[in-house]
């Protein structure tokens, strides 16, 4: 049998990274920069006011207070937007706006609140310091500076500071694009009525979901039955224009009869046990050069398997920072066992320091799955733990 390890080493060899492409901003969300962002303008662009308010040269308003305050006629008005920055002269304010630009030769503003906010002639009740409420030209960025780094991942605030700077495009590691398949003739979609022995298919749409959650992008999510030529044709059709970094599929590879991708793929893909509950079947090769992972159909396997072997290998393949889920000890609340030389998963709950196992370690248990926050890890060597011990935590929050 295959360990846990050596297995996430061979997934995690076979999926490759993707060359970095320019994508418009707004499409890059969650993705990593694969180039350093150097600032082609300053930020401010323009000096400009800080407030809402009057510019002035300040020693104009120096004597201002409540009790002697300073009256200046009112010479332009200078909205946010305005294009044409006009020349401030000694003995007038100039009415502004949060973010309008500053007129040549003012050297404060005036908040509006110290004032009584006309539009002819203004009371100004205060005086300012040099430079007061201006944001100067630069302050923020200086154009030539590097202010984002390659292997950043793009966040709003990434995202608002491209735009700010007028970059229509960055440079990323583009997602991976996967294709997940599912098999079983006993497959239904949901919305069909049931006849006896058939069950909803649950696999593609719950893989296709933990795809896009990894920060993958799923090409195609279909289902096949049991049948070779149809399940070989189906992936063909979509691998050969050449758009799917990866395929995962489900069922057909245990020990049974009927098994569809074990049948279709054997000499390409390697079938191998691993020492894992739940799990242990599982295939990873090539068809026609494109990776291919082959997980168990037991939706609780499937996904545990795509927890342990294609998120991490996944997301390192996309140079995020954080591939692995958090892992952490916690203080178990029940006594467990777990089969010796194998690693087991099972589903819990984590509650502050404490974990509590949830529903059974069966693998068709979806319902357990769905409501827990956390996979408990009980290592090869492990038999039995009692309550009270640490145990390893996946944190899946
Ligand atoms: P298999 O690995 O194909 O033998 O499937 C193992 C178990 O998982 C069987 O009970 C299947 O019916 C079930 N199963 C397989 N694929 C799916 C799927 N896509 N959705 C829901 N259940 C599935
Ligand atoms: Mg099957």
């Amino acid at each position: 049998m295959r360990s846990v390890d050596e297995h996430r080493q061979v997934v995690a060899g076979l999926i490759a990274a993707r060359r970095p492409v320019s994508l418009p901003v707004a499409q890059t969300l969650g993705l990593v920069l694969a180039d350093d962002v150097v600032a082609p303008l300053s930020l401010p662009g323009f000096d400009n006011s800080a407030m809402d308010g009057y510019a002035v040269l300040v020693e104009d308003v120096a004597a201002a207070t409540d009790d002697t305050p300073v009256r200046l006629p009112v010479a332009e008005d200078i909205p946010a937007g305005r294009t044409d920055i006009p020349t401030i002269s000694s003995g007038v304010a100039h009415r502004i706006m949060t973010g309008a630009p500053l007129p040549w030769g003012a050297t404060g503003v005036v908040p509006v609140e110290a004032t009584d906010g006309a539009v002819d002639t203004v009371t100004i009740r205060a005086g300012v310091r040099p430079g007061q409420h201006i944001r100067r030209a630069g302050e923020d960025v200086t154009a030539g500076t590097t202010v984002l780094r390659a292997g950043q991942v793009v966040t709003p605030a990434v995202l608002g500071l491209a735009a700010a700077l007028g970059l229509a495009d960055l440079m990323v590691v583009p997602r991976q694009r996967v294709l997940v398949l599912s098999t079983g003739t006993e497959l239904v979609a949901p919305g069909t009525p049931l006849q006896p022995g058939q069950i909803y298919e649950s696999n593609a749409v719950m893989l296709a979901a933990a795809v896009r959650d990894a920060g993958g992008e799923v090409v195609a999510s279909p289902m096949t039955g049991d049948d070779v030529d149809t399940f070989r044709e189906t992936l063909r059709r979509h691998t050969a224009a050449g758009h799917v970094d990866l395929v995962i599929t489900t069922g057909g590879v245990s020990a049974g009869a009927y098994e569809v991708v074990k049948d279709a793929l054997s000499g390409t893909v390697e079938f191998v046990k691993v020492a894992m509950q739940p799990g242990m079947p599982q295939g990873a090769g090539r068809v026609d050069d494109t990776p291919i992972i082959t997980l168990p159909g037991n939706p609780v396997s499937a996904l545990v398997s795509f927890e342990v072997f294609i998120r991490p290998a996944l997301r390192a393949a996309m140079g995020l920072p954080d591939p692995d889920r958090p892992r952490r000890t916690a203080v178990l609340s029940e006594d467990l066992t777990s089969p010796r030389g194998k690693r087991q998963f099972r589903r819990g709950v984590l509650d502050g320091d404490a974990v509590t196992s949830y529903g059974p370690p069966a693998s068709h248990h979806l319902r357990w799955l769905a409501s827990a926050n956390c996979l408990l890890e009980l290592d090869e060597g492990t038999g039995e733990v009692a309550a009270g011990e640490r145990v390893q935590v996946w944190d899946l929050r």
